[in-house]
């Protein structure tokens, strides 16, 4: 023995431990869905899992086994995601925003076997239970008064928490989060220990989420949301304070941010557009953020500056259910004082830099295999690489990445000479005319800027000479009358002159995808007749 370092697996336990031994009595703070409150910490938070575990195992629940989540925020939930994954199991957390068809699929496929809901989707439950196969228990977090079910605190409070995790390995699953399925059946993406410790751990650095004990965290990404971004482990490595909300009332989280002392939020973009409408509407400052965390979509150039003005730190952040979902994070340059106000901006408006754990790269569009230089104009097929980066989907029959590990995201970037990631699209949504490739997504921010515009969606239609011209579908906001023209007028200057869409169509609304998202599928779908005049 030349000697060395310990054995110590890089298990989800392990956090739960510390958060509970070093952070006891930092307190996790819920806003339920009847209005109520309550208020619980980390060791709490802790015995509760571990009644879990034990309260699972009288089941006859035990490793491997999938528990299924149907919830919002709040603390039960979080007990959920560390009692499940304590019993050895593996915590499938599924988007009650789900068509039927996709909740019977995944729920069927993940082959669940018990099922934890919020008493507001028991009409979800009541639909699909004839449809579940697996599930053999139903547990409601907040049962109403008079339920003749199981309710969760009344489950696990038959236990006294006195016991042990389940013996685990670092390479056990831990968790299982399916991807919306833009094409065909969704899939699923089963999250290990150790690439979920791993990513949690990368996650807590300033370039990334930045948390300290003093941190005050309100996700309002959903718990249900690409494992939320890993924020119930960052968050409990670190010992921030959570503060949950089971309802995406914009009223109530603006007045939980005020009466909580809430420092850090993260969400996709139409959060923070709420968050503007409220505060607009009601003649509010916005809230006074440390620092706000956009993913998921793009985040527009507006609402950047409207949070950086406000003296909150906006972090970009990419990512996928793929990649755990943590990609690329923006964060201060080494140059960031020296830039101007619009230089940061433009800055912010990229998506960030990897962090530590994570290789990016672009490959040709046409071949999928020649690498492309970092040059911050060369467009490409984005591929990554990492220890939390998927090697195959749930129950799939071969690997989805190549000999060297890349598994490609279906999205378009460009990578600058400094790391920088700035997407343009997804690989089936740019636009190919004239065999060059218009970026759907920077038409729509481009458009999104003005004032009247409430969402907008551009999508390639059939042209005979071009193959392909962009047509740009738009929300008006209620009470404008803006035309067309006034459309395209705003966006001369701001994209080139040839991406500049054939047509302006208005329309009453935009579809979007389960996560909130448009879902140009969809759309084209829609516009399946539609013939470019
Ligand atoms: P879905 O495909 O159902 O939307 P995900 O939630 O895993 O599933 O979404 C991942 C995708 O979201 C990425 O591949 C990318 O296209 C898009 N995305 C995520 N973050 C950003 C961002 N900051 N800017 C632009 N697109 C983003």
């Amino acid at each position: 023995d030349m000697g060395g370092m310990q054995d110590y697996d890089l298990v989800v336990t392990a956090v739960v431990d510390h958060s509970a031994r070093e952070h006891g009595g930092r307190e996790v703070v819920t806003h339920w869905a009847d209005g109520s409150e309550t208020r619980t910490n980390y060791a709490e938070i802790r015995r509760d899992a571990l009644k879990m575990v034990q309260a699972l195992k009288a089941l006859g629940i035990g490793k491997g086994d999938r528990t299924a989540t149907l919830a919002m925020n709040h603390s039960r939930h979080l007990v959920s995601w560390y009692g499940a994954t304590g019993a050895g199991g593996v915590l499938h957390t599924i988007n009650p925003r789900l068509f039927e068809d996709q909740l019977e699929y995944i729920a069927n496929h993940a082959e669940d076997r018990v099922m934890l809901y919020d008493a507001a989707f028991q009409p979800i439950i009541d639909k699909m239970r004839d449809k579940w196969t697996s599930i053999e228990h139903y547990i409601c977090y907040d049962p109403p008064s008079g339920f003749d079910g199981v309710g969760f605190e009344d489950w696990i409070g038959e236990h006294d928490g006195d016991t042990e995790w389940a013996a685990m390995d670092e390479r056990d699953p831990c968790m299982l989060c399916y991807t919306s399925g833009t094409t065909g059946n969704p899939k699923g993406v089963l999250y290990e220990h150790r690439s979920t410790v791993l990513h949690a751990l990368s996650g807590l650095q300033p370039a990334a989420f930045d948390f300290n004990a003093q941190s005050v965290m309100l996700p309002v990404v959903p718990m249900f949301h690409a494992a939320s971004w890993g924020l119930p482990w960052s968050g409990a490595m670190a010992g921030v304070k959570f503060v949950f909300s089971a309802v995406n009332d914009p009223a109530v989280l603006y007045d939980l941010m005020e009466r909580e002392g809430v420092t850090d939020s993260a969400g996709v973009p139409t959060v923070w557009l709420a968050t503007f409408q409220y505060c607009d509407a009601q003649d509010k400052p916005l809230p006074k953020l440390k620092s706000a965390t956009i993913g998921g979509s793009a985040a527009p150039r507006f609402m950047i500056e409207r949070l950086m003005k406000n003296g909150t730190r906006v972090a970009h952040a990419w990512g996928m259910t793929e990649t755990s979902p943590i990609g690329t994070v923006g964060a201060p340059t080494h140059d960031w004082d020296q830039l101007s106000f619009e230089q940061k901006v433009d800055m912010v408006a990229k998506q960030g830099r990897p962090i530590f754990g994570v290789e990016l790269r672009t490959v040709d569009l046409d071949d999928m295999s020649t690498e492309l230089p970092r040059d911050g104009k060369t467009s490409g097929a984005l591929q990554i690489r990492g220890p939390w980066v998927i090697r195959r989907y749930f129950k799939a029959e071969e690997d989805c990445v190549d000999a060297d590990g890349w598994f490609d995201t279906g999205d378009v970037g460009v990578i600058h000479p400094d790391g920088t990631l700035q997407l343009t699209d997804r690989t089936k949504d740019v636009i190919k005319s004239g065999g060059e490739w218009i970026s759907s997504v920077e038409l729509e921010n481009a458009a999104v800027g003005h004032p009247d515009v409430d969402e907008a969606a551009a999508i390639g239609m059939a042209h005979p000479k071009w193959d392909e011209r962009p047509v740009l579908f738009v929300v008006r906001r209620d009470g404008s009358d803006i035309s067309a023209s006034d459309v395209t007028a705003y966006l001369d200057g701001k994209v080139a002159k040839w991406w500049m869409p054939d047509a302006v169509e208005f329309v009453d609304d935009i579809p979007h995808t389960a996560t909130g998202k448009i879902s140009k599928k969809d759309l084209r779908a829609r516009f399946s007749d539609y013939v470019l005049e």
